[in-house]
């Protein structure tokens, strides 16, 4: 595949969970291409964990420290629901694992190369047709490539912000959480920024992730969380617990933007270029499926390839759920717990990954209460329903 006016085969412009997936990915294929990685980091924290379900064993099983075979969900009062689903787990993979193993591979792949302090800056068109190449700006020099992926992060309006700050706590005493339990939305409520609930996953007898999170109209600043999540960690008398990390941020659900018209030979993934699902703001195994994709694809000599467009029904249902969420967000815990309710768990963690059949939307749509919902097929060519076309 190689063009000799080209520096690179591939430039992936962002080292994150998108970008190292490809590249780790590339770096172990049979067919090897010449990948320059542009990142602004120079090393690495541990920032973020990723969860999902999945069954016990997957090609990322040894990177997966913590799972659990049930989660719960709840509202203000009243009892919690309790799901299982008989072979899948909730999963959970530390981002430091996860950065690690791939900066591994990639160290033992001679043809790619991370470019660490480095700031993509601009994509320029260079000539046309067959051999037309891309050149990267960065704040270190150029680079020609035959082919780009673009992973930067950008700005999307969106119709529901999912923000969240979160703490790894270690206790000296024993932690008030059952360990066999995830709490997915426990405590959910509403104020005047809109819903909020806790999220829970035990990661020992004494140390735990606790994130404080809302779903909101706007993004909510990263401060304003940290002291609501200081005011839940109190509520639950774990305020002396000692912060071993952190991690947080905001999600944008619904985005209401079409992708950035982009040069030829160049293509947007992870975050930016749709990875993430609108009505969960879930994204790590579907960077996870493109990336496979996208590495298939270049291997057998083809151009990247981005993320696949959002099958119509899926679409749909995520944007009337999102909207009867906008339209109304007081209601929103009651929409929550009566799919925790009235769904069967593995229907419901299908809707969530990806893999709901028609069964499934069925039941969703019998769960939810009507006439919200009924509210948001009816065509009145409201604000909201302007802005949400995802
Ligand atoms: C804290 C957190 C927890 C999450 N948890 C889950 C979860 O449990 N399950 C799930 O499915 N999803 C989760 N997500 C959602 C999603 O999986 C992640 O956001 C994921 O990291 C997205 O990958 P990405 O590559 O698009 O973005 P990132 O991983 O953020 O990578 C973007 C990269 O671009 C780089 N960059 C920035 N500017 C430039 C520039 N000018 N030039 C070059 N590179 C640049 C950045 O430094 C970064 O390395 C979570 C998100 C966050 C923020």
């Amino acid at each position: 595949m190689s063009s000799s006016a080209a520096d690179a085969d591939l430039v992936i412009l962002g080292a994150g969970c998108a970008g190292l997936s490809l590249a780790a990915r590339l770096a172990r294929s049979s067919n090897p291409l010449r990948v320059e990685i542009i990142e602004p980091r120079t090393g690495y924290d541990d920032d973020r964990s990723w969860c999902f379900w999945r069954p016990d064993r997957h090609d990322l099983t040894d990177l997966v420290s913590h799972s659990w075979d049930s989660w719960r969900f709840s509202g203000a009062r009243g009892p919690a629901l309790h799901h299982r689903v008989a072979g899948l787990s909730y999963q959970y993979l530390r981002g430091s694992d996860f950065y690690r193993r791939a900066l591994q591979r990639i160290g033992g792949a001679p043809d790619v190369r991370i470019r660490s302090g480095a700031h993509a800056t601009e994509l320029v068109p260079v000539g046309d047709g067959p051999g037309a190449l891309v050149r990267v700006e960065t704040d270190r020099g150029s680079i020609l490539a035959r082919h780009v992926v673009d992973t930067r992060p950008r700005a999307m309006p969106a119709a529901i912000y999912q923000s969240f700050s979160g703490v790894e706590i270690e206790s000296e005493h024993l932690l008030p959480f059952d360990q066999g339990e995830a709490g997915l939305m426990d405590a959910m409520a509403t104020d005047s920024t809109g819903m909020h609930f806790r999220y829970t996953l035990p990661l020992g007898p004494t140390r735990a992730l606790v994130e404080w999170t809302r779903f909101s109209v706007a993004p909510v600043p990263a401060a304003t969380l940290a002291d609501e999540l200081a005011g839940e960690l109190g509520r639950l008398g774990l305020d002396g617990a000692r912060v071993v990390r952190r991690e947080g941020g905001v999600l944008p659900m619904g985005t209401t933007v079409a992708l950035p018209a982009v040069p030829p030979g160049v293509v947007v993934a992870g975050n930016s270029g749709g990875a993430l699902r609108a009505a969960s703001g879930y994204g790590f195994l579907r960077i996870q499926a493109w990336a496979r994709a996208c590495a298939d694809r270049l291997e057998r000599g083809g151009p990247p390839v981005g993320h696949p467009a959002e099958p119509w029904l899926r679409r749909s249902m995520d944007r009337i759920f999102l909207q009867a969420v906008r339209a109304d967000l007081d209601r929103t815990p009651e929409y929550f717990l009566a799919l925790a309710r009235r769904m069967p768990p593995a229907g419901l963690v299908r809707f969530l990954s990806d893999a709901a059949r028609l069964g499934d939307y069925a039941g969703l749509i019998a769960s939810l209460p009507t006439a919200p919902f009924l509210r948001q097929l009816v065509p009145s060519g409201t604000a909201v329903r302007e802005l949400v076309r995802a």
